[in-house]
Parts: C-alpha cells; sequence; structure tokens
C-alpha cells in the first residue's frame, strides 16, 4: 500500500503538492516534506497561466486572497517586443479571439477579410489584448445567454510568497514539514525502489513515494536513481539567465513583457511592491557581464539586489517518474519561462499524479501511462518555445543561428498547415489552444496563403457586419472594465509596510 508520500524540497513545487495532495488525500496518505532553509529556492517563477485558477479553486483558495497573500497582480498575456523584427511588438493574448461561426474558427473570417485589403488587426477581436493595451482588468460576470466576454486571466506573483502561502495551507491539512538537508538517499536491495531519505544529523524519513522537488539538482530523480536528462538545448538555445528586482515604476500593466535582446529576451514582470525582471540568454553569444549589463539598463527604476545567476539546460528527465519517485518542478526538467510554463507543468503533474495515483502498490502500466502523457505535454510545449526563436526576424549572430536551426519535424508540419490554409489542430494533451498558435504564428509574421473555403459563405456585407459586431462585443467589454491599479486597490492591495518591508527582497 501506498500511504507515506515523502516531499523532497519546499519550494514551489513541494509547496503546490503538498498542498493539493492534503487536500485529496489527506485522509489517506501520510504526507511529509522536508527541505533545506540552508539550499533555498530557486526563487523565481512569478508569471502564470490562466490554468493556475483552476488549480486554486480546486483547493478552495479565495482569488483575492491569494492575490494579496502573494503581492500579486493581474496578468492577461505576453507582450512580445521585437521577435518577428526589431521594431514590432504583438501580445499572445488569453481569452478568445472573435466567435467561431458555423463549422470554422474565427479567424479564417479574419483571414478572408484581409485577404480582400481589409485592415483590422487579429487583436482588435480580442478583449484581453485590448484591456492590456489599455492596462485595465476586471472580472466579467459570464450568464447564460449572454455573450461570452472572451476574457481569461492569470496572475504574477511572489514565489516565496506563494510556497509560504501554500505551507500554511498544507500544514493546516496535516503535512508534518522538516528542515533539513537529505544528505543521503537509501534504495532498496531488491528492486532499487527508494526506501528513505537520510538528513544531516541521521534522521531517517522512509515512505512509500517519494516526490522529488529538490530543483535543478534532482536529488533523488538522478543524483540517486540516474534516471537520464533528454538535452533540448538544440532547439532552445538559452541556457542562462540573471533575475533581479527592481522598484515599480509607472503604470501597473496587467501583463508580461518579454524583449528580445542581441543573445536571449528579458522578461519584465510588475507585481504590487515591486518589478521582477530577468535576462535568458545563450552563454555561447554573450558573456555574464554584458548579459548583466543590458539586463540593468532596461529597468523600470533602480535595482533592489544584485542579478541572481542561473544555469539550466532545456529538457527534461527521460522518466518523470521511476520507480517509486515521482519528479515535480524544475527537478522534472526546465524549459525557459518564455511562456510562463514551468509552474503550470508542476499543477499539470499534480493533476496526473492524482489521477494515477497508486490503488495499491505501483504498476509499471500506470507508471508507463503517467510519463507517456508527461512527454507529450512537455514535447507540445517545446515545439511552441522553439517556435518562438525559429520564426524571428531579427539581424544578429545569434538569432541568425535560431532561424537555421533544424526544428523538431512536428514543429514544421504544423507551421506548414498554418502557411497552407490557416488550419491549427489541437491533439489532446497539447496545452496550447489554437488561439495561442494564432497570435504566436501572426504575430511572428508567418502569413497563410489561403484561409477556409466556408469563409466564403458570407457576402461581403455579412463578412463586415460580422466583423464589425465582434469589434464592438470587444469594445463593449473593454469600456466597462477599470484600471488594472484600481481594481487592485479596490479587492486585493497588500497592506503598505508589508510593501515596503519586502521591496528589498531577492528576486
Ligand atoms: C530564470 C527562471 C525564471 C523562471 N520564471 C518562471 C515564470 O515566470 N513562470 C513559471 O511558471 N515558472 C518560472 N520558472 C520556474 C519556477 O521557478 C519553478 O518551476 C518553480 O519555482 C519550482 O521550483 P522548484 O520548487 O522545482 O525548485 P526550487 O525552488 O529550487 O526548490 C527546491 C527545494 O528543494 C530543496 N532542496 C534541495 N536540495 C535539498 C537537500 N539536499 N535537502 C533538503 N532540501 C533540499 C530546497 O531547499 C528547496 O526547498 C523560472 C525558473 C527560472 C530558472
Amino acid at each position: 500500500m501506498v500511504t507515506r508520500v515523502v516531499i523532497v524540497g519546499g519550494g514551489s513545487a513541494g509547496w503546490m503538492a503538498a498542498a493539493a495532495l492534503a487536500r485529496f488525500l489527506g485522509q489517506r496518505a501520510d504526507i511529509r516534506l522536508v527541505e533545506s532553509e540552508e539550499i533555498g529556492t530557486v526563487g523565481v517563477g512569478e508569471a502564470t497561466i490562466p490554468q493556475l485558477r483552476l488549480f486554486n479553486a480546486r483547493l478552495g483558495l479565495d482569488e483575492d486572497e491569494f492575490v494579496r497573500e502573494t503581492a500579486g497582480t493581474f496578468k492577461l498575456g505576453i507582450e512580445f517586443v521585437g521577435w518577428g523584427a526589431p521594431d514590432e511588438r504583438y501580445i499572445h493574448a488569453f481569452g478568445t479571439i472573435g466567435r467561431d461561426l458555423g463549422l470554422i474558427p474565427f479567424h479564417h473570417y479574419w483571414l478572408r477579410h484581409r485577404a480582400e485589403g481589409g485592415g483590422a488587426s487579429l487583436w482588435d477581436f480580442s478583449a484581453c489584448a485590448q484591456a492590456a493595451r489599455l492596462n485595465r482588468f476586471g472580472r466579467w460576470e459570464e450568464r447564460p445567454g449572454r455573450l461570452p466576454s472572451g476574457l481569461n486571466h492569470a496572475f504574477h506573483f511572489d514565489a516565496s510568497l506563494y510556497a509560504a502561502y501554500l505551507r500554511r495551507y498544507a500544514e493546516a491539512r496535516g503535512v508534518r514539514r522538516t528542515g533539513g538537508k537529505v544528505k543521503d538517499v537509501v534504495l532498496r536491495g531488491e528492486d532499487g525502489f527508494v526506501e528513505a531519505v537520510v538528513l544531516e544529523g541521521d534522521e531517517r524519513i522512509g515512505g512509500d513515494l517519494f516526490l522529488d522537488c529538490s530543483g535543478f539538482r534532482g536529488l533523488v530523480i538522478e543524483q540517486a536513481l540516474e534516471t537520464g536528462y533528454d538535452d533540448w538545448s538544440r532547439w532552445l538555445p538559452c541556457d542562462r539567465a540573471l533575475a533581479v528586482p527592481c522598484a515599480a515604476g509607472g503604470e501597473l500593466t496587467p501583463y508580461t513583457r518579454a524583449s528580445a535582446r542581441d543573445a536571449g529576451w528579458q522578461w519584465r514582470i510588475p507585481l504590487q511592491h515591486r518589478t521582477g525582471n530577468g535576462h535568458v540568454y545563450c552563454s555561447a553569444f554573450t558573456s555574464e557581464d554584458e548579459a548583466a549589463r543590458v539586463l540593468l539598463a532596461n529597468l523600470d527604476g533602480p535595482a533592489l539586489a544584485d542579478p541572481l545567476p542561473l544555469r539550466f539546460v532545456a529538457g527534461k528527465r527521460r522518466k518523470a517518474w521511476n520507480r517509486n519517485c515521482v519528479a515535480l518542478g524544475l527537478a522534472s526538467g526546465f524549459m525557459e519561462p518564455l511562456e510562463s510554463t514551468s509552474i503550470h507543468l508542476v499543477q499539470s503533474a499534480i493533476s496526473r499524479l492524482l489521477q494515477f495515483f497508486p490503488a495499491s502498490s505501483i504498476i509499471a502500466e500506470e507508471v508507463d501511462e503517467y510519463n507517456r502523457q508527461t512527454d507529450a505535454e512537455w514535447l507540445s510545449i517545446r515545439d511552441f518555445l522553439a517556435f518562438h526563436y525559429w520564426a524571428n526576424g531579427r539581424d544578429g549572430e545569434f538569432w541568425r543561428a535560431c532561424r537555421d536551426m533544424a526544428v523538431p519535424e512536428s514543429l514544421e508540419r504544423r507551421v506548414a498547415l498554418f502557411r497552407a490554409n490557416g488550419r491549427i489542430f489541437r491533439h489532446s494533451e497539447e496545452l496550447f489552444a489554437e488561439v495561442g498558435w494564432l497570435q504566436v504564428m501572426t504575430g511572428q509574421g508567418v502569413t497563410p496563403t489561403g484561409y477556409h473555403p466556408l469563409a466564403d459563405q458570407l457576402s461581403p456585407g455579412q463578412l463586415a457586419e460580422f466583423l464589425g459586431l465582434a469589434r464592438k462585443h470587444v469594445d463593449h467589454v473593454v469600456g466597462q472594465l477599470p484600471s488594472h491599479a484600481d481594481f487592485i486597490a479596490r479587492h486585493c492591495a497588500i497592506p503598505e509596510p508589508r510593501a515596503a518591508a519586502s521591496a528589498g527582497a531577492g528576486p
């Protein structure tokens, strides 16, 4: 019987797992978490995607309380600056774009409009994109019988406050935490399953199932079980990051910004008490000193700490679940934060683990299926991220090398399909929906030569009316939203003293 679950690591991954397991398996399992304050957490990971709302809702968290507790803000998408061409920008907005009609998605009508010389932008039909442009945010009460608003949102938050918030949640539901450093992992002789972890000072914590949330080092999944790693750096070439918080300045924008730089890109994540920034770059094309200079030259306000250097290799463990160990978070692999997918991958791994939680003992077929589903999800995100680099329109050695890379065949096929007649299909385990691919492909200059023939069924007058109504609806929705800053002030502002106290915290 699997009843003793040991979570190794107390970063976002460890505490997300502890909270979810306590919520859903608290009656059945004895859950322990070990973390080392001396080692600490990676401390970054501040931008999310809308799926996190589902995770929080399943835990029963109140959204306003969650935003207040994590000094968070709201996020309507990611603005990409200088990717398609140095002076261009586009947004990958959440929510929907326009309204599907008949059998075909909305964008085919827009493609026809454009083919006939129309000037409306794809993003004119996105409520999230327009609200982001105007720095507005609000919740919309969707009602049956009324047109959906098209809005959706995620969050920016302080990752260490999120982990602390979930720790309180998990401990209140029976999770036992031990502070200490794991010095050894004991494997069972007969089958190599993990029997226990041993802490400095020789405390031994035995378990039936171990969740490796120990970060990049992969203490159990790699150092003890030698699972192996698939290196994807030929498609995701960045291997370093520098992260630095700065004083908040200007309007509180409800979106993440990802600005292309000479050998990578820079993120900007507005929180209530500070702005998170980081420069993700490829060490073969620039030095750490130069990367730091570029980062610090492009901040909203004074830096609040020295840049924190991080190193990584894009890729994933060969098996996310090996024997009786399931790796979550950075221990399971890493794809850079360009589309804010890492915390989501923790969340989806936890959901999958709950689906596959052993009925009694660990069954090979179930482990294989868990790993198959994990691989499919990771591969689809890998392709999505690689596309941003491959389809760039920038000058410079790094960006030319990205354009010249041989991308996975699955990505080539997808882009060719879109280029022909604007068709996009989503397979069941893929994270990004058609609307995500549509915006990123359009934003980075992939132009379909045709569109679905059914879009021709509307007369020119009907097409104009259909698009006009869609646009009017977006204007109507966005027109009713308050400013992002006002919304936060009214619903979920942090108390002033904490804002001041945590302003100097690391990223
Ligand atoms: C540059 C960068 C930017 C990122 N940005 C984003 C983003 O915008 N959005 C997003 O979704 N994700 C982002 N991420 C990813 C995100 O930070 C992580 O997915 C998330 O924080 C989970 O981290 P973790 O808990 O796996 O690891 P960590 O935070 O590293 O935690 C590891 C834990 O294991 C413990 N530990 C390690 N060794 C031992 C030991 N021997 N004994 C006891 N305990 C031990 C540590 O003390 C710590 O508690 C980013 C990551 C990087 C590197």
